[in-house]
């Protein structure tokens, strides 16, 4: 260990570009053996490690890396999948720079930790050798309803599942997974990867309702009394809108609406919505990481120019700093400084985008440097397809109210630790906290899950 000036630090390889962008396929390699052992071998082991603190998990991350350099993969599985859900999936999608790498005590000088990348390995490498998440079956007579089955639901299922306690799980689209299937791109995250997870699930002893909307095809009333408790997952789905005039145009498009279109015609070969990229100018308006998947997706669904329009400069993206680098690696443009003031649209047709120029004040004191927009300097930038990235919302189906669920001034479903204003009724992720990450709903699951474990066992 410490070998930090021997080894330096190392990214997985990535797939030529040129290649990359002819499907759908995963960016990243996952790191071989010695690979995955000479970065583990890197890691200081250090007394109070802040890598444990930064991840939303909690994540015993110096153990797994030292069980991965002293070449004892099956303990280095074991710890990697006692905190979290999906260890594998993390290590892909994590923003790890502004997260566990980023509070890497050696991310200061040295380059920290490919501390995903370790962690996609430790997963795969167990899967190939046949190992995989260990459950008891089911043990209780205490059964859980789990409405939603995105990253927050899938983690509560696995945490509820490994005490024995019975899951239905219930899912109003036709495939599993929500912002894991539909949302982020397979260039990301191979959807096999997610299906994997939900075999082991299934094979656990979960029931998976697909379809199935809650007050349409099965009312919430039936849930309150056929289980001992209700998790809510429901995500935060609704695309927030631009109010500019002209976003209603039939090429204006959210982002979650241009991504699922597009992800369900590469699962079934065919979408009931048509969307045809192809030769287009598209324009996303946004710049955190959902924008980049929407810049990326039209790249490869080969528009002749894509553009990412973004109201500060490239130090204050929201997004992770490895989807910007890999987002102009495949020839997206950014443009920085601008905003939107209207999108010109004839016929329920837009043909551009009117922006300002913009440039940011000085910082004040603790806060963030404020938009002014510079006088007389808007201009229009022509699109074929406009995607409006700016965020998400929290949905508040019908069947909140039946349950008495109160919610904040977002719309967020209200919670104290979990509990919300029903006492049968938990709720975590998106649709609690507000839009945020897989790794925050995924540590809100596995949490709420040992609550409820705690209650229904008492
Ligand atoms: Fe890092 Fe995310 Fe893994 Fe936590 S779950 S160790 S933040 S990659």
């Amino acid at each position: 260990m410490i070998n930090f000036t021997k080894f330096e630090r190392i990214n997985p390889e990535k797939r030529d570009v040129l290649q990359r962008l002819k499907d759908y396929d995963e960016v990243y390699e996952v790191f071989e053996k010695q690979r995955a052992k000479e970065q583990s071998d890197r890691c200081m082991q250090c007394g109070i490690p802040y890598c444990h603190t930064g991840c939303p998990l909690h994540n015993f991350i110096p153990s797994w890396l030292k069980q991965t350099a002293t070449k004892n993969p099956d303990l280095a599985f074991a710890l990697s999948n006692e905190t979290s859900p999906f260890p594998e999936i993390l290590g892909r999608i994590c923003p790890q720079d502004v997260l566990c790498e980023g509070a890497c005590s050696l991310n200061t000088g040295h380059g920290a930790i490919s501390i995903g990348a370790v962690e996609t390995h430790i997963s795969e490498e167990a899967f190939a050798r046949g190992l995989k998440p260990k459950f008891p079956g089911i043990t209780s007579t205490k059964k859980v309803a789990v409405i939603g089955s995105g990253p927050s639901g899938i983690s509560a299922a696995t945490f509820l599942l490994r005490k024995g306690i019975g899951v239905t799980m219930y899912e109003r689209d036709d495939i599993a997974g929500g912002l894991l299937t539909y949302g982020i791109p397979g260039f990301k995250l191979d959807k096999a990867v997610v299906r994997r997870r939900f075999d082991w699930l299934l094979e656990a002893g979960m029931k998976l309702e697909l379809n199935c909307e809650i007050g349409k095809d099965v009312q919430i009333k039936e849930l309150e009394e056929n289980f001992d408790s209700i998790y809510l997952a429901i995500g935060a789905t609704k695309g927030r809108k631009s109010n500019l005039e002209g976003e209603e145009s039939s090429n204006v498009y959210m982002a979650i609406d241009f991504l699922k279109i597009i992800q369900k015609r590469n699962f079934n070969g065919t979408s009931e919505a048509t969307l045809n990229v192809k030769d287009k100018k598209v324009v996303v308006i946004g710049g955190g990481d959902t924008a980049m998947d929407c810049l990326r997706t039209s790249v490869r669904e080969g528009a002749t120019s894509v553009k990412c329009l973004y109201r500060r400069d490239e130090a204050n993206m929201p997004g992770s700093r490895k989807e910007v680098v890999n987002s102009k690696e495949e020839g997206v443009e950014f443009v920085f400084n601008v905003s939107p003031v209207k999108i010109l649209s004839k016929d329920n047709l837009a043909s551009a985008v009117e922006l300002e120029k913009t440039q940011l004040s000085d910082a004040k004191e603790g806060g963030r440097q404020k938009i002014e927009i510079i006088p007389d300097s808007s201009y229009l930038e022509d699109a074929d397809i406009i995607v409006l990235a700016l965020g998400f919302s929290c949905e508040e189906p019908k069947f909140l109210d039946e349950l008495n669920i109160s919610r904040d001034e977002w719309g967020c479903v209200e919670t104290t630790l979990f509990k919300t204003s029903n006492a049968k009724v938990y709720s975590g992720g998106d649709c609690q906290r507000g839009a945020h990450l897989a790794v925050t709903a995924a540590a809100d699951g596995r949490d709420a899950a040992k609550l409820m474990v705690k209650e229904l066992l008492a």
